[in-house]
């Protein structure tokens, strides 16, 4: 299976059963089990005005195929932010807020 097949089938199929987990880590390596992980522990979140995901190091905005972490700015690649995003919205792992990210930002300083 490639990439596109994988998420053509994965759409179909709307979940992300182990045999679609095992592929994903086939497919992505370290990425796609870090992936697969923040969807189960939901750690993706869609905010009125931005999806993101928590990862260990912070949160990350994530557009389409555009997201603010480092591995995606300075190598330019599919970070496993974008992968999470795209599992969740195909199997209904997103943790919905009522609320603007942009308001989240304003923290105690
Ligand atoms: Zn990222």
């Amino acid at each position: 299976m490639d990439a596109k097949e994988f998420w053509d089938t994965l759409k179909g199929e709307g979940c992300l059963t182990p045999r679609f987990r095992e592929e994903l880590i086939h497919l992505y390596g370290e990425r796609g089990e870090k992936a697969a992980l923040s969807l189960e522990k939901k750690m993706v979140k869609k905010y009125r005005d931005f999806m993101v995901v928590v990862g260990a190091s912070g949160e990350y905005i994530v557009e389409g195929d555009f997201c603010t972490c480092h591995d995606f700015m300075f190598r330019g690649r599919c970070c496993w932010h974008i992968l999470a995003v795209r599992l969740a919205l195909l199997c209904g792992g997103v943790e919905e807020y009522d609320l603007w990210y942009q308001d989240t930002w304003a923290g105690p300083e």
